[in-house]
């Protein structure tokens, strides 16, 4: 279900929310208060009451500065609101407790995440919460799977890390067909798809990548209507307001500031990426990109992405084996041409082989009906530096390994 009326336009949404600093600086000021004063308490009775809105009671509840960075989230995203949360998997567990009674089912791509994975396998069901994994380019098998429990299907715009592509469309109409919410985890494509356009629910990002920038903080986002940002913090039965996984002021100040460069990041990344994917698929080795022609995906990420920001930053090398990969990476870090770490949206290129690190969670059964290989190279291709010498690198140490 693709939305006719859409007419979001990221780059200036994100640039009109501007906020001033106290006194009329360009930037708004950090507002570190962990409680707000109350120049007429009778007003803090009837604020916990829901009497009254738009004042700050206690940063668990929320706090000038994380409101925001959700106003801007809010604008990248073309939704009504967000809202900062500690981290990435903050934000899915947040977000899905909250739409979900004890007892619910989703239906979830079996490609995400081993974190989302572990957590729908080892947490969830402690609520009495089941998730069905299904094949998510498989409509039919996607609708066999919702019973009269089910209230949410759940995947990654771009799965982490075997790449796949959701149908956003097709799925949206199913939500739509069968009342259910469809909750979407865009950490891997800021920017290049917009989900809201085509009917999610409530959109979940890891902060801590491509937002961030600089791998050097951690932090999370549920994007959605206002009505379920208030529910995530309602004094009695919000997640966020009772678990209490909340953004750091600090965090949420810097964040603020590094989406108005995300544009400008995610072109870039995804132009040497696109570079590299090419390069690499020329040189025989078999590389799997969404903006390759021989992707599966290709042709539904291309009727997707919004125009100017490319396919990304993320590719995948089949090594076959983790021995084979772990080589190759540890000769393209002596290289330099990129990192051995986890994480991905920084600046420079990290590499990690998935099955034995950040997919380890899923068994090797799961791993094989996801189609992740043993030995596959997950990279986050980095924009510092040459194109041209960062491909000649990987190719030198690619014929060594
Ligand atoms: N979602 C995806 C797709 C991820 O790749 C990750 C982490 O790698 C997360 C969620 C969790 O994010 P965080 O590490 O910020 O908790």
């Amino acid at each position: 279900m693709t939305n006719s009326k859409w007419r979001h336009d990221p780059i200036q949404a994100i640039r009109d929310t501007q906020h001033f600093g106290e006194e009329g600086g360009v930037v708004p000021v950090i507002d570190v208060a962990s409680t707000s004063t109350f120049m007429h308490p009778e007003d803090m009775e009837k604020a916990f009451h829901g009497e009254i809105h738009g004042c700050y009671l206690y940063s668990r509840h929320s706090n000038p500065s994380v409101v925001m960075l959700g106003q801007k989230l809010a604008a990248l995203e073309g939704m009504e609101a967000a809202l900062g949360v500690a981290s990435g998997m903050a934000a899915v567990h947040a977000a899905i407790t909250q739409l979900l009674p004890q007892g619910g089912h989703i239906v979830s791509s079996r490609t995400v995440y081993g974190g989302t994975y572990a957590l729908f396998n080892n947490i969830l069901p402690r609520y009495g919460i089941e998730v069905t994994l299904v094949d998510m380019d498989d409509l039919a098998q996607v609708e066999r799977a919702i019973t009269p429990r089910t209230k949410i299907l759940y995947t990654e715009t771009m799965s982490n890390p075997v790449l796949r592509i959701a149908d956003l469309p097709g799925l949206s109409a199913l939500c739509r067909k069968r009342n259910l919410k469809l909750v979407v985890d865009n950490t891997f494509t800021p920017l290049v798809v917009s989900p809201a356009r085509y009917g999610a629910d409530v959109i979940i990002h890891s902060c801590t990548k491509y937002i961030s920038g600089a791998s050097d903080l951690i932090g999370g986002a549920i994007v959605s209507s206002q009505e379920f940002i208030d529910s995530l913090i309602d004094v009695n039965t919000g997640m966020v307001m009772l678990t209490g996984p909340v953004m750091d002021p600090r965090v949420a100040h810097e964040l603020y500031h590094r989406l108005d460069h995300l544009p400008i990041r995610m072109e870039a990344h995804s132009r040497s990426a696109a570079f590299m994917a090419k390069g690499m698929r020329d040189a025989g080795i078999p590389v799997a990109y969404p903006g390759l022609p021989e992707h599966p995906d290709h042709a539904l990420l291309k009727s997707l992405m919004n125009p100017g920001f490319g396919f990304g930053g993320m590719m995948a090398v089949d090594c076959r084996t983790p021995e084979r990969a772990v080589k190759l990476a540890k000769l393209l870090q002596d290289r330099k041409f990129g990192l051995y770490a986890v994480s991905l949206g920084f600046s420079r290129t990290l590499m990690s082989c998935s099955s034995v690190t950040t997919s380890s969670e899923i068994p090797p059964e799961e791993q094989e009906k996801m189609h992740l290989s043993p030995g596959l190279l997950r990279l986050s291709i980095g924009f510092t530096g040459n194109d041209g010498v960062m491909l000649e690198r990987f190719l030198s140490c690619y014929r060594e390994v």
